[in-house]
């Protein structure tokens, strides 16, 4: 049977995590990597100053403005973003040179760069971490103790409006305990392996035969 299916190849799974600043979504990524050894991790590039223990190539890659303006100029970005005031990109070649192998990849990115990635990538599976509630996301951030009063109140104030862009996602975890909402994730990862849109080529070998 002749469909438009026949040369459809086994692609890795594009996995977008975002959600608000606070929600807890580093947590969650970092215990699905650990628990994945094979998924890929995109590392991005941000304009943004490194944090005290950040390291160039392992957190970010810490780029200058310029620099960062000409990898958008020159296509070397999946998508990028503006986050409170620096430019934050994804590189296209790592991921798109991993998903190519059959490899599942991972983005934790901004809800604009996960937009972008959504009408490139339809297929990727889009989940969105949010907090148990807006007091608890304000509790995490200000205890993470990572950034000035001034960047806490923005982050803050954008929140609840970035919650509306849930309904943009395939999948929404509330993040109350960590290791429960990466298991959901896993959970998500697992049955994506079996869609139609990634599995149909072993019906093609069955019918030929060669299964
Ligand atoms: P942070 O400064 O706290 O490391 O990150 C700020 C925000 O930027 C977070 O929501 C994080 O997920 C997002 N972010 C990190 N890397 C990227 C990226 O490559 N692209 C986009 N669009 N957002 C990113």
């Amino acid at each position: 049977m002749a469909n438009q299916k026949e040369n459809v190849t086994p692609k890795g799974v594009l996995l977008v995590v975002s959600g608000p600043s606070g929600a807890g979504k580093g947590t969650i990524c970092q215990m699905l990597r650990d628990r994945l050894p094979d998924l890929g991790y995109s590392i991005s590039v941000t304009t943004r100053q490194p944090r005290n223990g950040e390291v160039d190539g392992v957190n970010y890659f810490f780029k200058t403005v310029p620099e960062v303006q000409d990898m958008i100029a020159k296509g070397e970005l999946l998508e990028y973003a503006e986050v409170y005031g620096n430019y934050y990109g994804t590189p296209r070649k790592y991921v798109m040179d991993l998903l190519d192998k059959g490899q599942d990849v991972l983005l934790e990115i901004d809800i604009q760069g996960a937009l972008q990635i959504k009408k490139r990538f339809p297929e990727g599976v889009f989940v969105f971490i949010v907090p148990p509630s807006l007091e608890e996301l304000s509790a995490r951030i200000y205890k993470r103790g990572t950034d000035s009063v001034d960047v806490i109140e923005r982050r803050m104030a954008s929140a609840a409006g970035e919650l509306t862009y849930a309904a943009e996602y395939d999948y929404i975890i509330v993040n109350d305990i960590a290791e429960k909402a990466a298991n959901k994730v896993l959970t998500i990862m697992e049955a994506e392996r079996y869609r139609v849109a990634r599995t149909y080529f072993i019906v093609d070998e069955i019918c030929k035969g060669k299964a």
